[in-house]
């Protein structure tokens, strides 16, 4: 009974709920690391249905982690993170709704797997875009433009101060994406002329330029590291 009495008038009810949720909380971590050792404790896929995903599975290599291209749902099994990579975001949206990708991967999402989108996986991460209707992930509260920077821009490289890192970042940005709005629960990480170029969330990572074209491998460290706690 909900504030039932103890003899020396004590209310019991709120130290069980406490008790309880720290229980819960236990419970869950000890599940997902039995989880992580059965399949292997250090795998993260990348979505690998179009775009660029062979350098991130290579980089992912060079950091000890072991790559997983992931073309079906099946494949997120065990995975302790996901790259969503850069290609075309129409194109992906629809390949992953065609194979099931799309629930499947916002499953994964919403279990407390941690994403990485750049690029057009950042579109896709988004909740909405001010284009034409196209399938979003919609895993991070925010609006994207997708394009953003303009056709004239297909391409530039840009130095960024990056929230978290000591020395500056150089971003190389392909018909790059950037979030016109973001909600609550994503923290800026990154920004070009006053637009959101990189952001996480609690388990979500995005970044609107390429980390698998560079030598600079920060952010895939950040996101295996951080992000994913390896
Ligand atoms: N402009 C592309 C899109 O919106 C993304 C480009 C890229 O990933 N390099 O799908």
């Amino acid at each position: 009974m909900a504030g039932s009495n103890t003899d020396n008038g004590e209310t019991r009810e709120p130290r069980k709920v406490t008790a309880r949720k720290a229980d819960l909380e236990t419970r869950r971590v000890t599940a997902r690391k039995a989880d992580l050792e059965q399949e292997g404790p250090k795998k993260i896929g990348v979505l690998a249905l179009q775009g660029a995903f062979r350098e991130h599975v290579e980089i992912l290599r060079k950091l000890g982690v072991e790559p997983v291209e992931v073309r079906d749902v099946e494949d997120l099994k065990g995975l302790a993170g996901l790259i969503v990579p850069g290609g075309e975001s129409t194109a992906i949206g629809n390949l992953m709704a065609e194979s099931g990708l799309l629930d499947g991967v916002r499953s994964f999402f919403y279990k407390g797997g941690p994403v990485w989108g750049t690029c057009a996986g950042m579109v896709l991460a988004a909740s909405a875009t001010t284009g034409p209707r196209q399938p979003l992930l919609g895993l991070m509260n925010a609006l994207v433009e997708r394009n953003g920077f303009g056709r004239q821009v297909h391409s530039f490289e840009k130095e960024l101060e990056i929230e978290g890192f000591e020395e500056p970042y150089v971003g190389v940005f392909i018909r790059a994406p950037f979030f016109e709005d973001v909600g609550p629960g994503v923290e800026v990480m990154g920004k070009v002329d006053g637009r959101v170029v990189a952001a996480k969330g609690e388990n979500i990572l995005v970044t609107a330029f390429h980390p698998e074209l560079t030598d600079d491998i920060r952010f895939h460290e950040y996101f295996v590291r951080e992000v994913c706690g390896l």
